[in-house]
């Protein structure tokens, strides 16, 4: 699918006079859209929630436009549960699906009165000793080996280091009962970035087919199902986008034809969607300012790896486009780099992009997600501010750039 800037040229260039590159930006109506369509694939089950994952796009502002189409958050760290409840998300908004947790996570998920997710059977001892065990609760399977669509192998369950295996999930169901908790709920997480209708509908129907399992096995009957995230988007232009409108049908048929006739058609599903609520609704906005000829043609952009991670650790494609230049013939085959002293900083290698000149504007597509929030500070780089496009075209800073006195701010020893 061809993919287009959210932003026209004339737009961008108007922005970036009032915000200088590189930064974030974010698509407040495509996002407020992707919300909506999801609640409508899924409108057939009554409490279907979606709690979006806060570490793809941790910032408030998205947060509150999220929650104000009815999203809840799913956070698994003490700064991601303090960030939901200053945005006024609590309770049983949040979905806190942490692993190898800290007990003070567990106190204050408590507190905030938040699902807790738990990753391990004995984390049931370790939250009853530390915050006590609350009357919803939620349990994390991994049913081990490979996770497989037809023929595809789409991810490696059996080396992740997440979730329960099936015999713990009903000792961990009947311990949770008899410690006195009051309802259920079961989760799992098995592929990531999957670019396939198939991957919830077929997760579903083995969540589904472990409800009626434990049901029988423990008499607990689960309250809700967590599909968790892993819903992807396509990165190259080659493939198609997922069609959720298909995923939520596809969901409806396995729980009509599993849980409908075990008498469990109450349960409510849940999701827990990062990457597929925000990555095609950010641009990373970026200037080329040098270019160089040597082994190879180099595009040198005022952006890095550190405001954008993947490419140079997962080797990821991110679609580039060279803003007024959309339909220039892409003649010319560059390595775009950032400033990092390390060789992986390319934003794209031998790419075929239409010719590219000092000054340009480059926009990376899908870096809404696992985008600013997997930056970080190597070689003295700073992270760059967040800009949302509001729904009226304006635009407003939802984080500035960071300053070399934030980067200075946590060194002690002398008066800096
Ligand atoms: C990362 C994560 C998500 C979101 O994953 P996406 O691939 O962004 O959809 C959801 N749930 C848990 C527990 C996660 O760790």
């Amino acid at each position: 699918m061809l993919k287009k800037p959210f932003v026209t040229k004339a737009q961008l260039e108007a922005i970036c006079e009032k915000y200088p590159t590189p930064f974030h930006l974010y698509d407040e109506k495509g996002i407020r859209e992707t919300a909506r369509n999801l609640y409508k694939a899924f409108s057939w089950n009554k409490g279907f929630k979606e709690y979006f994952a806060v570490k793809a796009t941790p910032n408030p502002t998205i947060l509150k436009i999220l929650h104000e189409e009815g999203c809840g958050t799913d956070c698994s760290s003490l700064t991601e549960l303090m960030m939901s409840e200053r945005c006024g998300i609590v309770g049983d908004e949040i979905m806190f699906s942490s692993n190898d947790t800290p007990a003070e996570e567990f106190v204050k998920a408590k507190e905030l009165g938040a699902i807790i997710n738990l990753d391990d059977i004995t984390h049931i001892d370790f939250l009853k000793e530390t915050a006590g065990i609350p009357e919803t609760i939620c349990c994390r399977f991994n049913p081990g080996g490979v996770f497989e669509l037809g023929t595809d192998i789409m991810d490696n369950p059996g080396d992740a280091k997440y979730g329960m295996t099936r015999p713990q999930l009903t000792e961990a169901y009947k311990r949770l009962k008899e410690l006195g908790a009051k309802k259920f709920g079961l989760h799992a997480f098995l592929a990531s970035n999957t670019v396939s209708n198939e991957y919830y509908p077929e997760l579903a129907r083995i969540l589904f087919n472990v409800a009626v399992e434990i049901k029988e096995e423990t008499g607990v009957e689960l309250s809700f199902i967590n599909l968790s995230g892993g819903v992807g988007i396509p990165y190259t232009p080659d493939k198609e986008p997922n069609d959720i409108f298909v995923i939520g049908e596809g969901v409806r048929k396995a729980f009509e034809e599993v849980l409908v006739p075990a008498g469990l058609g109450d349960i409510k599903i849940f999701t827990e969607l990062g990457r597929y609520m925000l990555a095609p609704n950010g641009h990373l906005v970026t200037r080329a300012i040098h270019e160089k000829h040597t082994h190879k043609e180099y595009i040198g952009v005022d952006a890095c790896a550190a405001n954008l991670m993947r490419p140079a650790i997962y080797g990821a494609y991110h679609h580039i486009t060279v803003m007024g230049k959309e339909d220039a013939p892409c003649d010319h085959k560059y390595d775009v780099t950032g400033s990092l002293c390390e060789n992986c900083d390319k934003f794209a290698v031998d790419r075929m992009l239409p010719k590219i000149d000092i000054g340009d504007l480059l926009v990376i597509h899908d870096a809404g997600a696992h985008g600013f929030s997997m930056g970080y500070n190597y070689n003295g780089r700073l992270r760059s501010a967040e800009i949302l496009l509001k729904e009226d075209g304006s635009t407003e800073m939802i984080r500035r750039a960071e300053t070399p006195e934030d980067y200075f701010r946590t060194l002690e020893g002398f008066n800096f």
